[in-house]
């Protein structure tokens, strides 16, 4: 067991690769504290959680909300004692050209991707740093690197992210805190499932590894930069595409 008693906090949790991460983490010895605004979803990982014999904490909780996250923070430290591992995961797409974006879409996809990361890296840093150690994994997306058509609102804040990944490891790597992004190509999930058959076909022919990636992929990723094997990676955006982009 790679993090064996170690406390995890992943949001948008319940779904996709958030659930995922989960429900590795917890096979990998971690008790884990799972948020997301779909109520129905949480309950659902938490039971699977709760079946592989570790401690799962679920919250419903927007991570566009500052205090609901300060707030859901008290209550782990309050059952479980402490905060390890936090992946931001939450993440939306509301896709459309440039000059047809409303600004609502372009504020909502910022609000939820990036300042849902600022907003949980701030309040869960703060018990880290008193911890003296810790580790920060956000998930970006490699749009965030080559852009997209039809994802301006989305690239903008994937490649905000990376920023903000390099900017916190600096400003936390005194405190023995990583902060790593991971960026994936085009993973099978509920959010990749929207695309046509004719979409998801061009993609995977651009793929050299000829297929879409599976949430596990990403889960064997950020376990290993949740682990003490990735002590001395901070402020990087390690890509997980299949070959899609090359750098
Ligand atoms: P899903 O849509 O399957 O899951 C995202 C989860 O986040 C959902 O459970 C969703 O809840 C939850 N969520 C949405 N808004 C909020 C919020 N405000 N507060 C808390 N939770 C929220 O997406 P994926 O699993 O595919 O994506 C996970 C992450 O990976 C995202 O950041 C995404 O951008 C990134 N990513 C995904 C790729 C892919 O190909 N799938 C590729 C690259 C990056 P609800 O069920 O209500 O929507």
């Amino acid at each position: 067991m790679r993090i064996k008693d170690k406390v995890a906090l992943i949001t948008g949790g319940g779904r996709g690769i958030g659930r995922e991460i989960a429900i590795f983490f917890a096979r990998e010895g971690a008790n884990i504290a799972i948020c997301d605004v779909d109520k129905e979803s949480l309950a659902k990982t938490k039971q699977e959680i709760d079946s592989l014999g570790r401690d799962c904490l679920s919250f419903c909780v927007d991570v566009t909300v500052y205090i609901q996250i300060e707030e859901m923070a008290n209550k782990i430290l309050d059952k479980l004692g402490k905060i390890d591992i936090l992946v931001n995961n939450a993440g939306i797409t509301r896709d459309n050209l440039i000059l047809r974006m409303t600004e609502e879409d372009w504020d909502k996809v910022i609000a939820v991707n990036l300042k849902g990361v600022f907003n949980c890296t701030k309040a869960i840093s703060k018990l880290m740093i008193k911890q003296r150690s810790g580790k920060i994994i956000n998930i970006a997306s490699i749009i965030g690197l080559i852009g997209n058509i039809g994802q301006a609102n989305y690239s903008a804040s994937k490649a905000g992210i990376i920023g903000l990944t390099k900017t916190t490891a600096k400003e936390l790597a005194s405190r023995n805190i990583n902060v790593n992004a991971i960026a994936p190509g085009f993973i099978a999930t509920d959010m990749t499932d929207k695309l046509s058959a004719e979409v998801k076909e061009k993609m995977s022919a651009q793929i050299p590894l000829n297929r879409f990636g599976k949430p596990v992929d990403v889960a064997h990723l950020c376990l290993f930069l949740a682990s003490e094997e990735s002590d001395y990676i901070t402020g990087q955006t390690i890509v997980i595409d299949g070959g899609m982009t090359m750098h």
